[in-house]
């Protein structure tokens, strides 16, 4: 039988901490047929439409999002964690389970009006993907995807972007 992408990706129990079941999309990354499954299947509700910008969520993000911009044609902007971006930046915090966390674009990355694609491995509670989002449209970009390889509805991270008016594709739970 073909794998499905599920079939490539391993769970990791108590990783990074006792309890959390960890997703490990390695796995996938590190074959060649679910590598490109993944990202063939990431562009699929993209066909013919024309984005300007994919913003990869570090870090999972820029593997799966520069090979989605080569395909779109459109330009890489990495969202990454505070402190590791050379020029002026843009910063927003979000919550995580215990305390908080930053993200950065730098704040020439993204012009008014461009499009953009927001590309991650894991939806989880949706408080990263919402963090890029908000750094997208401060620039004056317009955010017309998330596209996630895995999605948790559980946690509720789905409802949360959908809740701002953002359409999410997920290949899989
Ligand atoms: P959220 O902000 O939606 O709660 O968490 C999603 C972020 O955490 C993503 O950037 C994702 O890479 C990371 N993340 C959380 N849990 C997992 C997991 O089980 N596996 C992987 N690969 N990433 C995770």
């Amino acid at each position: 039988m073909t794998p499905t992408i599920r079939d490539y990706i391993r769970t990791i129990p108590d990783f990074p901490h006792a309890g959390i079941m960890f997703r490990d999309v390695t796995t996938l990354f590190a074959d060649a047929r679910g590598f490109r499954m993944a990202v063939d299947q990431l562009l699929t509700p993209y066909a013919g439409i024309r984005f300007d910008k994919v913003v990869g969520l570090e870090a999972r993000g820029f593997i799966l999002g520069g090979a989605v911009a080569h395909q779109l044609s459109a330009g890489f902007v990495p969202a990454r964690k505070k402190g590791k971006l050379p020029g002026a930046v843009i910063s927003e915090a979000y919550q995580l389970e215990y305390g908080e966390a930053v993200i950065e674009i730098h704040d020439d990355a993204l012009k008014p009006g461009e499009r953009v694609l927001i590309v991650d491995d894991l939806l989880a509670t949706g408080g990263t993907a919402e963090a890029g989002i908000r750094l997208c449209q401060r620039l004056g970009a317009e955010v017309i995807g998330c596209a996630f390889v895995i999605d948790l509805p559980d946690l509720g991270g789905r409802a949360r972007l959908e809740g701002l008016g953002m359409a999410v594709h997920a290949l899989t739970h």
